[in-house]
C-alpha cells in the first residue's frame, strides 16, 4: 500500500482550485489513534468563497443539456473505478472499515454516479389539459440552485456519491462538508472529479468547523437546499436553521430498526441476514439492526446461532487481511455503545458473547469493542430506545404478533424494519403496520441506485436514491401559456 503522508489531502476545493489554509485539522486512523492526515480548518470565510464560486458556475451549468452533464459523470465513475484500490485502503485507514467493505463502497459509488448520469436525462415535465381555449398548461423540472451537501462518517464514500450525483445531474452546483473523521476519502473523491474537467466553481468542498461552514450554508439565500445524512440531533438543527430562509432540506437521519423473526421463518435465512446487516461497518449503519425481536418458541435455537457466528467474527484493523469488524469511527461512538451496554448489563441483560473493549496487541489505542450479543433484552433499557450505532446485537422475545408490531413502532425513529417469514398474509400486515420507511422480507439488503431510501418520523425527509431522489434537486415551474 502506498504510504499516505500527512500533507496528501490538506487542501479545498473552491472555484476549480485547490485551497490550502494555515489552519488545520488532524484526521485519525481509528484503528491506532495516530495522525494520519491534516485538512483544512475551514470556517465562514472558506465558505462564503466556496457558496460565491457555487453561485458564478449555476447558470451555465444548468443551462447544460443532461447528457452533456452526464459525460462529466460517467467520466467521474471511470476515474473513480480506475483507482478503486487505493481509494478502498485510504477509506479502509481513515474510517476504520474491513478492506473488502471499503472496495464494495468504492465500487457503490460509480455505481451511483453512473445511474444518475442516465437518470437526469429523464426529469420529465408535464403538459395538463387546459381550463380555457387556446391555453397550454405545463409543469417544467428546473434545477434547485446552489446546494450545500453535509455528509456523515459511516459511508463517506457512498452517501457522498448518492448526494453529489443527483444533484450535478439536476444541475445544480454544490458546497459539500464532509464529516470531520472521515475528510480525505471526500477531497480524494472530488480530486477525481475534478479530473473531469468540470467547468469551475460547481463542485466545492470546505472542511472544517461543522456548526460554523453549517451555519453559514444555512444563513446563505444563494444556497436554495441542504442536503444533509446524519443523526437526528444535527437535523433538528439544520431544519431550524433552514427556517429563516425557507429553504428545503432533504434529511436522511439515525434509526432503530427493528428485526422481527416469526416462528415459520427459515432460521438460517434469518441469521445469515441478521449477521450480514448488523456487523457491517461495525454496526455503524444507519438501517442497521438495533433490536432482534424473536418469537419466544424459536428463541433459544436462533441465540445459539447467532452466538455460533459471533464468536468466530475477525476483530482486526480494517486493513489488516481477513478483518470482518474494524474499529469503531469515533472514541465518542465507543463511549455510548460502552454505555448502553453497562446500563443494559445493570438492568438484567446477559451477555453471551463479547460485552467489552477490546486493546488488540499492536492497536492498544484504537476504538474497538467486541461484537456482543445480549440476551434478556427489555424495554426498560436504554438501547432499546436509543440508537446503538455498533456492533451490539440484542435479543427480546415476544408472542403475540401485533404486540410485536405495536412495540417496533414504539419509538420516534422510522427509518428500516426487517420481518422473517413465509406466511404470505403476515409479510402484507408487516408491510401495513410497521411504521419506516424501508421495509425488507426475508432478507435485510436495501440500498440501490434505483429505489427511493428514506425515513418517516425523526428518521427524516425526502429520499436518496431512485427518480425521487433527482427530483430532490429539481424544482416545479408551473406555466399557463394563453395562444390567443
Ligand atoms: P453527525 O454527528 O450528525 O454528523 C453528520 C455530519 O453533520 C458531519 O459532517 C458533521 O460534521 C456535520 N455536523 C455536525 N454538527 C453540525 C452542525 N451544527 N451543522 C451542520 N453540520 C453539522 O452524524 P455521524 O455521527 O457522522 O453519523 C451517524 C448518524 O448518521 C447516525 O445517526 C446514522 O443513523 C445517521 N445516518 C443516516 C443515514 C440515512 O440514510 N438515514 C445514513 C448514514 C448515517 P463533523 O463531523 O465535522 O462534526
Amino acid at each position: 500500500m502506498k504510504l499516505i503522508q500527512l500533507n496528501d489531502w490538506n487542501f479545498s476545493w473552491i472555484n476549480g482550485e485547490k485551497v490550502q489554509l494555515d489552519d488545520t485539522s488532524e484526521v485519525i486512523n481509528p484503528a491506532t489513534g495516530e495522525t494520519i492526515g491534516l485538512v483544512p480548518n475551514g470556517g465562514k470565510e472558506l465558505t462564503q468563497r466556496a457558496i460565491e464560486a457555487a453561485s458564478q458556475a449555476l447558470p451555465s451549468w444548468s443551462k447544460l443539456t443532461a447528457g452533456q452533464r452526464g459525460t462529466y459523470l460517467l467520466d467521474w465513475a471511470d476515474r473513480v473505478l480506475a483507482d478503486k484500490e487505493a481509494l478502498a485502503q485510504l477509506l479502509s485507514l481513515e474510517q476504520g472499515k474491513p478492506l473488502e467493505e471499503a472496495r464494495g463502497e468504492i465500487e457503490g459509488v460509480a455505481v451511483y454516479i453512473r445511474w444518475y448520469a442516465e437518470e437526469g436525462k429523464r426529469a420529465y415535465g408535464e403538459i395538463i389539459p387546459a381550463s380555457r381555449p387556446g391555453q397550454r398548461l405545463m409543469v417544467l423540472r428546473e434545477a434547485i440552485g446552489v446546494v450545500g451537501l453535509i455528509t456523515p462518517a459511516n459511508f463517506p464514500a457512498a452517501i457522498l456519491a448518492m448526494k453529489v450525483a443527483p444533484a450535478l445531474a439536476a444541475g445544480c452546483s454544490f458546497v459539500l462538508k464532509p464529516a470531520e473523521q472521515t475528510p480525505m476519502i471526500a477531497i480524494a473523491l472530488i480530486s477525481h472529479l475534478m479530473d473531469t474537467n468540470l467547468p469551475a466553481g460547481v463542485a466545492n468542498l470546505v472542511t472544517g468547523n461543522p456548526e460554523v461552514i453549517g451555519s453559514t450554508l444555512s444563513a446563505d439565500s444563494r444556497v436554495r437546499k441542504i442536503a444533509f445524512t446524519g443523526s437526528t440531533e444535527v437535523g433538528k438543527i439544520l431544519m431550524r436553521q433552514a427556517a429563516d430562509n425557507v429553504k428545503r432540506l432533504t434529511l436522511e437521519l439515525g434509526g432503530n430498526a427493528p428485526v422481527i423473526v416469526f416462528p415459520d421463518a427459515d432460521l438460517d435465512k434469518a441469521v445469515d441476514g441478521i449477521m450480514g446487516n448488523k456487523f457491517e461497518n461495525c454496526g455503524q449503519v444507519c438501517n442497521g439492526i438495533n433490536l432482534i425481536y424473536v418469537h419466544e418458541t424459536i428463541h433459544h435455537e436462533l441465540v445459539e446461532k447467532l452466538a455460533e457466528r459471533i464468536k468466530l467474527l475477525k476483530v482486526a484493523s480494517g486493513t489488516e487481511p481477513g478483518s470482518q469488524i474494524g474499529p469503531m469511527i469515533d472514541p465518542s461512538y465507543l463511549d455510548k455503545v460502552e454505555t448502553l451496554v453497562n446500563d443494559a448489563v445493570a438492568k438484567g441483560a446477559k451477555v453471551l458473547v463479547g460485552g467489552n473493549r477490546i486493546a488488540r496487541e499492536g492497536y492498544q489505542n484504537g476504538y474497538f469493542y467486541a461484537p456482543t450479543l445480549l440476551d434478556e433484552v427489555h424495554a426498560e433499557m436504554e438501547l432499546t430506545r436509543r440508537e446503538i450505532f455498533g456492533p451490539i446485537a440484542p435479543v427480546l422475545t415476544f408472542t403475540d404478533e401485533e404486540d410485536v408490531v405495536k412495540r417496533c413502532n414504539n419509538t420516534p425513529y422510522g427509518l428500516a424494519g426487517y420481518v422473517y417469514t413465509k406466511d404470505a398474509a403476515r409479510m402484507f400486515r408487516m408491510i401495513d403496520g410497521l411504521e419506516v420507511g424501508n421495509l425488507a422480507i426475508n432478507g435485510t439488503s436495501l440500498a440501490n441506485p434505483q429505489t427511493p431510501f428514506g425515513g418517516v418520523k425523526e428518521s427524516g425527509i425526502g429520499r436518496v436514491g431512485g427518480h425521487q431522489g433527482l427530483e430532490e434537486y429539481l424544482e416545479l415551474k408551473y406555466v399557463s401559456l394563453t395562444l390567443e
